[in-house]
């Protein structure tokens, strides 16, 4: 814990709860097919959220591993002192095989020149590396190609039986499980049913077989297997408004964005708002300024459109979202007259208090709620509340989760 920050003087913050997070976690695992395990993913500081605090409050909560992009994430998490086990994805030429193994990470192995460098660092370090084995059972993007698979297989049960690594997972990732009904779902299951079929006859005995992301594991029990590896819901974000709503799947959103606001005033009608006078006003009128822009992760592109509750009503931003901050017009009403500077402005939360949610964000600026909440930015500190009690345990004085 870095220390305090006395809160009531934040320009703005991003309360995050953690009695919401652990309720989530709760909420998808009563969801899971017999046998299976949650795997938190907590890569990109937990989608915004603080990666240290969100780890330990989904293992507190009964997730059973953690799951990073890059290795430089996962080994932040061991050197803070989580000891769960940790599957790490996201490998780049040189990165850092022999401080992983030595941390006792799970590495993804996608490809010939991962396994050759994570054999090599394995030998050097006289440890065994524990690898995953990904396929790419469609997505097109990250694993090893079908065709490729038995060349893979066959290398990584070499360097099992050489002592230099142990397979212990095999893997793949859905490129379109947030579409009910998207055919390609079902093909990359009977492809990864394939895979797996191939590698365990060739001698490999995996601890865990997972395919299934968020929107998976919400609704397709036949792709959990042994773990589900989830990261928007665990965060309370439903993967798309095709699939449902959070609270359709009993999720709570775990981040509240407010700002305090920063001045109000009276001005004339036909008065341009902000760079490039997209917005005019219809007649005389009272501004609030909010101190967040896009530095922040507000989207530029919701200018005009993006929703904040403010004075007791949703406004919508007047003219363009700026660098550091935006325009409010509160109008006339009562509502209005009785905003003050400081008063609380919530650009999104959980929804349950008139307030507008990172979905309603998501809409605003043409893009998924994913990239809201993954956005907001360092300058921004992270509060963490718990919401069971309400009680407050801490900001991140450094804008990253310290807290607990
Ligand atoms: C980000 C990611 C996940 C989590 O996806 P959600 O849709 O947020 O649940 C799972 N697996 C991999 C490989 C990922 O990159």
């Amino acid at each position: 814990m870095t220390g305090t920050v006395p809160t009531s003087s934040l320009r703005a913050r991003a309360e995050i709860d953690l009695g919401a997070l652990r309720g989530n976690v709760r909420a998808l695992r009563a969801r899971l097919a017999p046998g299976a395990g949650l795997m938190a993913v907590v890569k990109s500081d937990a989608y915004g959220h603080g990666a240290l605090p969100c780890a330990r409050a989904s293992l507190d909560a009964g997730a059973a591993w953690l799951g990073t992009a890059t290795p430089h994430e996962a080994l932040a998490l061991r050197a803070a002192g989580v000891k769960a086990p940790i599957l790490c994805w996201l490998w780049t030429p040189g990165d850092p095989w022999r401080e992983a193994i030595e941390a006792g990470l799970d590495m993804s192995v996608s490809a010939m020149w991962a396994l050759r460098e994570v054999t090599e660092a394995a030998r050097e370090a006289g440890r065994t590396a524990r690898i995953q084995l990904k396929a790419d059972t469609g997505l097109g993007r990250n694993g090893c190609q079908p065709a490729d698979w038995p060349e893979l297989v066959a290398a990584a049960r070499a360097a099992e039986v050489a002592g230099t690594v142990r397979v212990t997972g095999l893997w793949s990732h859905f490129a379109c499980a947030d579409e009910p009904g998207h055919p390609s779902t079902a093909a990359q299951l009977d492809v990864f049913h394939e895979l797996v079929a191939y590698a365990e006859k060739a001698g490999i005995e995996p601890e865990v077989r997972h395919i299934a992301n968020s929107p998976a594991a919400l609704t397709l029990p036949e792709s959990h297997f042994d773990l589900v590896r989830t990261g928007i819901a665990l965060y309370g974000i439903s993967p798309s408004s095709e699939l449902g709503s959070s609270a359709d799947f009993g999720l709570r959103p775990v981040m509240t964005l407010t700002a305090s606001v920063a001045l109000v005033k009276r001005v004339p009608e036909g008065h341009g708002v902000s760079y490039g006078h997209r917005y005019r006003t219809p007649a005389e009128t009272t501004l609030g300024l909010i101190p967040l822009g896009y530095a922040d992760g507000v989207p530029r592109h919701a200018s005009g459109r993006g929703p904040v509750l403010v004075g007791g009503a949703v406004r919508r931003v007047a003219g363009r979202i700026a660098m550091d901050q935006f325009v409010v017009d509160l109008g006339t009403g009562p509502d209005a007259d009785a905003v003050q500077e400081g008063a609380p402005a919530v650009l999104f939360g959980p929804g349950d208090r008139g307030e507008p949610t990172a979905a309603d964000w998501a809409e605003a600026a043409d893009t998924i709620a994913y990239e809201i909440v993954t956005r907001i930015g360092p300058r921004v500190p992270r509060v963490y509340v718990d919401g069971a009690d309400g009680q407050e345990e801490g900001v991140g004085a450094d804008g990253r989760g310290a807290g607990r």
